[in-house]
């Protein structure tokens, strides 16, 4: 095994050059510019991820792929574990990448100095120097969680303890809660922060457990003057990482200390949250931050292009901020696309030509899913058969994903209700009706189903 791990590197480029060759540039940039191989050890590869969304859209999409090409090395390979390292590196990958495509070699280059799994209790989580508030764009969909977060800035512990932000993928949770503790950094270097992910606290518990350093973890985060612990949704299943978090909370809490804590949804559609952490995490201030109105698109859109020094005429900016809506995340996606082919084409595109690449790399790949790749990732999402989305089973695990699956043939592929009915395993006309009303409705009021709906259409639609 020694010499694959030295070869790790090269291993891994034969892998992203076999997966080039399947996907679209866009998705190959989106889902893979920040991977690599950490190690291979008793048949398991264990692969570096920036996210836990890249992990769930690889291990759906990729991991038999990944696993094959692999065995082509090595044919004892079973199986995938994803690691989860944020803060990965800034890379130019994608300048690398459209210049030389067979070749993205410093791809892997630059990520090396990612967090390595064996060193992780050790690991500095540290601030990115770029998420600041002067570069935060505030419009109504995030007012209050800013006004919060400022407020946290200047009476750190005092006005707003804990303070939970929660809000969909890419809508600028992390670069908010790092501003805060970058404010309060640059406002008195003594200060004492730690900011981490769930998933890294939770995996630094259970090093410390393995390796009899438990007191060094609790220390670690007792210690600290500021903790933010990003993305919280995955505690689900942690029991003792829930108790521990508890633990420490109760001590910080109880010396003023401030705690910032990031979510995808409210404590109350987090399954399984013991309900002592869950009174906790409510008993501070909760403020959410909803998809940026057209007017904060446009916001955003110009200060990342200056930024960027692209030059955009008002139309293109215009055209990007009506056909890209859902998040901050894709408004930057959008912009990376548009300046890598510049940088490809040597000049600046039309209004056409930028709708052309739109079309090719984000719209594209919408109308491209066929009615099987849809069951296929909602049975995926819910971990059931896809069978059971054709049966007549009225058991609860089936029926939601099974209305998900008709309201999204309705809402995003056209399909008629009638048409919808007879492909899924030949139910009425009204039947489909009612469930896609319901989850309509759903979507309004009950966070979980408009947050399984929103990761879906991720997976779908990239
Ligand atoms: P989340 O943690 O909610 O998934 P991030 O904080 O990672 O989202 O934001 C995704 C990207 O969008 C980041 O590059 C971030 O800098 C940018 N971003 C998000 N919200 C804003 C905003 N209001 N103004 C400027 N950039 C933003
Ligand atoms: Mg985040």
């Amino acid at each position: 095994m020694d010499t694959q791990k030295t070869n790790k590197e090269q291993i891994w480029e034969e892998v992203l050059i076999e997966i080039e060759a399947i996907i679209s540039k866009a998705n190959f940039i989106t889902w893979f510019q920040k991977t690599n191989l950490e190690k291979i050890e008793n048949g398991i590869i264990f692969l570096n991820v920036p996210n836990s969304f890249t992990k769930e859209w690889i291990k759906n999409k990729y991991s038999k792929f990944i696993i094959s090409v692999l065995r082509k090395i090595n044919p004892k390979i079973r199986s995938i574990e994803y690691i989860i390292c944020s803060n990965p590196q800034k890379s130019s990958f994608k300048n690398t990448f459209i210049k030389k495509p067979t070749k993205p070699k410093k791809l892997v280059q630059q990520n090396e100095e990612q967090i390595s799994f064996k060193n992780l209790s050790k690991s500095k989580e540290i601030l990115n120097p770029r998420y600041i508030f002067d570069s935060f764009i505030v419009g109504s969909f995030n007012e209050l969680a800013h006004a919060a977060a400022k407020a946290v800035t200047k009476n750190p512990g005092l006005v707003y303890n804990p303070l939970f932000i929660y809000g969909g993928v890419g809508l600028g949770k992390t670069h908010l809660l790092q501003a805060i503790g970058n404010k309060i950094k640059e406002k008195n270097q003594n200060f004492q922060i730690q900011y981490t992910t769930l998933e890294k606290f939770a995996n630094e518990l259970v090093y410390s457990l393995q390796n009899n350093t438990i007191y060094e973890f609790k220390e670690k985060y007792k210690k600290n003057d500021l903790l933010i612990i990003d993305d919280i949704q995955f505690l689900p299943g942690k029991t003792k990482t829930q108790e521990e978090l508890f633990h420490i909370f109760n001590t910080l809490y109880e010396k003023n200390k401030q705690i910032i804590f990031s979510s995808d949804r409210p404590p109350k559609s987090i399954p399984d949250l013991e309900a002592r952490l869950r009174s906790r995490f409510e008993g501070g201030m909760m403020t959410d931050i909803s998809e940026p109105e057209y007017e904060a698109r446009i916001a955003i859109l110009k200060s990342k292009i200056q930024n960027k020094n692209l030059n955009l005429p008002e139309e293109m900016i215009d055209y990007i901020a009506s056909t890209i809506k859902n998040n901050v995340r894709e408004l930057e996606g959008a912009l990376n696309i548009l300046s890598a082919q510049t940088k490809l084409l040597g000049k600046n595109l039309s209004l056409n030509e930028l709708k052309e690449v739109f079309n090719k790399n984000i719209i594209y790949s919408k109308k491209k899913i066929s009615f099987k790749e849809l069951i296929k990732i909602i049975a995926q999402f819910y971990n059931i058969e896809e069978n059971s989305l054709f049966e007549k089973s009225r058991k609860k695990e089936y029926v939601l994903p099974r209305q998900i699956a008709m309201y999204l043939l309705r809402e995003d592929f056209n399909g008629s209700y009638p048409y919808i009915g007879q492909k899924l395993g030949g139910r009425d006309h009204t039947t489909v009706m009612h469930a896609y009303l319901k989850i309509s409705k759903d979507l309004k009021n009950n966070q979980q189903i408009k947050e399984d709906i929103k990761q879906i259409r991720d997976c779908l639609y990239v």
